[in-house]
């Protein structure tokens, strides 16, 4: 299963710039993020956060910013949006509402967000019957995921 890294400087309490690494993967079934602080200056070494559960938007920012974001869509025809809609309410929980307009994306745009998360969905739709693919970013780890190709 695919996990994704990115860095961001930090400004550290002794004054120091320090390196902020977040990390976003599937463990156990579930998706994960966790937050690691490392100063060079004062020889600070913290683990902010490690756990389950959907990443804060600093965490998922500085991943898109990273790797390009990840384009979730409906492969094919589904008889019933319900399956999709369990999916989508028991992973984001969502409202039931907010889970059918997330339904009409995979169906029409795409979802988008971190390939974890993508690839989460994906597992879990997979195994409701819901036919789901995921556009690019063409090369995990690629550094500029910008580039279409030629
Ligand atoms: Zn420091």
């Amino acid at each position: 299963m695919t996990g994704q890294t990115a860095r961001t400087a930090s400004l550290c309490a002794c004054g120091g710039m320090a390196v902020r690494r977040v990390n976003q993967f599937v463990l156990q079934d579930e998706l994960w993020w966790d937050s690691e602080f490392s100063c060079g200056s004062c020889d600070t070494h913290l683990c902010e956060h490690a756990g389950p559960g959907p990443a804060p938007d600093h965490v998922r920012e500085a991943l898109l910013a990273a790797h390009g974001p990840a384009r979730l869509r409906l492969a094919g025809a589904v008889p019933s949006p319900v399956p999709a809609l369990k999916v989508l309410r028991e992973v984001t929980a969502a409202s039931l509402s907010r889970a059918r307009d997330l339904v009409g994306e995979l169906s029409r745009d795409g979802l988008v967000g971190t390939l974890p998360e993508m690839e989460f969905l994906m597992v879990r739709l997979r195994a409701r019957g819901v036919p789901v693919d995921i556009d690019g970013p063409p090369c995990p780890g690629a550094a500029s995921g910008a580039t279409g190709p030629s």
